[in-house]
């Protein structure tokens, strides 16, 4: 058939088809255990749902403008005042259906065919498929030390004459690092100087543990006007629990948010206003959900870490924030895929190889679910990868039997 260069050079998304997997295994009866979830269980704020429902109850649901409703708008205003300190105008924010439609826009604004976009690796399994959605060339930046942490040097060597844009998430999918605020503001500089857009996707940045403090990036901009090729990308699907609402958002200066929005109304005109009204209320109301999900993420965090450290031949680094963890499983499985294959079909449970974030013989581990499925998932991990276990598994009522050495 002849689909086009582009349509032929995307993967469809590894974790989307892996809920598919799980999905059908569940519906099946099978007692599937979920450790790749990107998405935390805790209840959408009841403002959200209010507001939505208030909304639908007028029977007056239309088109919403492209760029987002004055009342979103405000509503980020005031969150970008709060944990950026900056006063922006509803020209410099554009509403968008989730973070990753926010990012894709950002990048078709900013980036030709060809152009280089750097993004530290391991990376959110999207921004290469979103780069080569455009036709632009996705560029990971492995950090040289073998760490999760890159240093200046890791962009810095990767920047060429086709560099438009970097791309920032910290802390990071899938790793759970949080960058050093010394890293942000080298690259914040950097990027100033060297004149490329600097695109920071800040999903993760309320839920970070251990007593860290947010990182405000705009605090080392130096160009603080309408010329600054900042531009931040935030969202309500991770901090409120709101994955399925589909509200995201970006600030950045009025010419790239103005093009943003053109093109975004080509595509799909604005997120819907329901959802729309749903952000507000979750923005504006209490924000008591927030502290209570990061304070269960900590706590997820440190019994998954917990258990792995005790995983003989499992390297693992303590993630700062997020709600997973990668670790290195290549002692048992240099193929991520093949590894992660093993695990659901022998004892169902359901991981992403590492190889989707650009780091092969590493999962990414999620801990935004219970505690009995961190548990039961890493026992059942155990089981199946150590060659001393014994030969049988219970899961409830159903006898696993390894059939394998
Ligand atoms: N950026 C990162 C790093 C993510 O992990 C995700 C969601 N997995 C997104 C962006 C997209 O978020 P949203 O649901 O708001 O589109």
């Amino acid at each position: 058939m002849s689909l086009s260069l582009i349509a032929k050079s995307i993967k469809p998304s590894p974790t989307l088809a892996l809920n598919e997997k799980f999905a059908i295994l569940k519906e099946k009866g099978d007692p599937v255990i979920h450790l790749g979830g990107g998405e935390p269980k805790t209840r959408v704020p009841m403002e959200a749902i209010m507001a939505t429902v208030a909304h639908v109850n007028t029977g007056e649901v239309r088109y919403a403008p492209a760029d987002g409703i004055p009342a979103l708008k405000q509503a980020i205003i005031r969150y970008t005042e709060e944990f950026y300190d900056r006063k922006v105008t509803p020209q410099n924010i554009i509403a968008s259906g989730g973070a990753k439609q926010a990012l894709m826009v950002a990048l078709m604004a900013t980036l030709n065919p060809q152009e280089e976009v750097i993004f530290p690796a391991p990376y959110w399994v999207s921004y290469p498929d979103m780069a080569r959605l455009i036709g632009a060339i996705p560029v990971p930046a492995l950090p040289e030390d073998g760490t999760f942490y890159p240093r200046l040097k890791d962009i810095e060597d990767r920047v060429g004459s086709y560099t438009k844009a970097v791309i920032i998430n910290s802390p990071n999918n899938p790793t759970g690092a949080m960058y050093s605020e010394e890293f942000i503001s080298d690259v914040v500089q950097f990027c100033e100087k060297k004149d490329i857009w600097l695109i920071m996707d800040d999903i993760y940045h309320r839920l970070i543990f251990d007593g860290r403090k947010i990182i405000n990036p705009l605090k080392y901009a130096k160009k603080q006007d309408e010329n600054s090729k900042l531009i931040i990308v935030n969202g309500v699907s991770k901090q409120y629990a709101m994955t399925g609402f589909r509200i995201g958002w970006a600030v950045g200066n009025k010419k790239v948010i103005e093009a943003m929005s053109n093109i975004q109304g080509h595509q799909t005109s604005g997120p819907s206003v329901l959802l729309q009204k749903a952000a507000v209320g979750a923005l504006n109301g209490i924000q008591s959900s927030v502290e209570s999900l990061r304070v269960t993420l900590e706590n997820n965090r440190n019994v998954m870490i917990g258990l792995l450290n005790s995983f003989e031949g499992v390297k693992v680094t303590k993630p700062d924030g997020t709600f997973y963890c990668f670790a290195d499983f290549s002692v048992y499985n240099k193929s991520s895929n093949a590894l992660s294959t093993f695990l659901i079909d022998k004892v169902q449970v359901l991981t992403v190889p590492g190889a989707e974030f650009g780091l092969e013989g590493y999962l990414r581990l999620s801990y935004c679910g219970t505690i009995k499925d961190i548990q039961d998932g890493i026992e059942r991990m155990k089981w199946a990868l150590d060659p001393n276990s014994p030969n049988e598994l219970y899961i409830g009522d159903r006898k696993l039997v390894r059939d394998w050495s």
